[in-house]
């Protein structure tokens, strides 16, 4: 069983590539009923509220930067996407975003909230 485990953490080393970047991948919400329809949309935000939806690229922090390292291999993980607000009935902390990052050794996920 260590035998393996130690195998894995070689295996593990030898592919190590840190973070990674991609070009943006813009997300459009496309509400699919009138019920969805009726929870997008803000009545007070800015105009770019709740279309920050994206595929990697380069976060758009609302605060400033929080890039986590993986807990596994330390490296500095990569930014996967982001999602905004939705609407009114649907905002994250003040309009803010959730920003998910992986690690594309290890696997591993976080995901950094930040209030707007
Ligand atoms: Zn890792």
């Amino acid at each position: 069983m260590a035998f393996a485990a130690e195998r894995q953490v070689v295996r593990r080393t030898e592919r190590m590539t840190g973070p990674r970047r991609f070009p943006e991948i813009p997300l459009v919400p496309t509400p699919a009923s009138r019920e969805a329809r009726a929870v997008v949309g803000f009545k007070w935000a800015g105009e770019k509220v709740g279309r920050r939806h994206k595929l990697v690229g380069v976060p758009d922090w609302v605060q400033p930067p929080e890039v986590p390292e993986c807990p596994l291999c330390k490296q500095t993980m990569t930014f996967y996407g982001q999602l905004d607000s939705v609407g009114d009935e649907m905002k994250i902390a003040d309009v803010g975003m959730v920003y998910v990052f992986l690690c594309f050794d290890c696997y591993e996920t976080k995901s950094v909230l930040q209030s707007g």
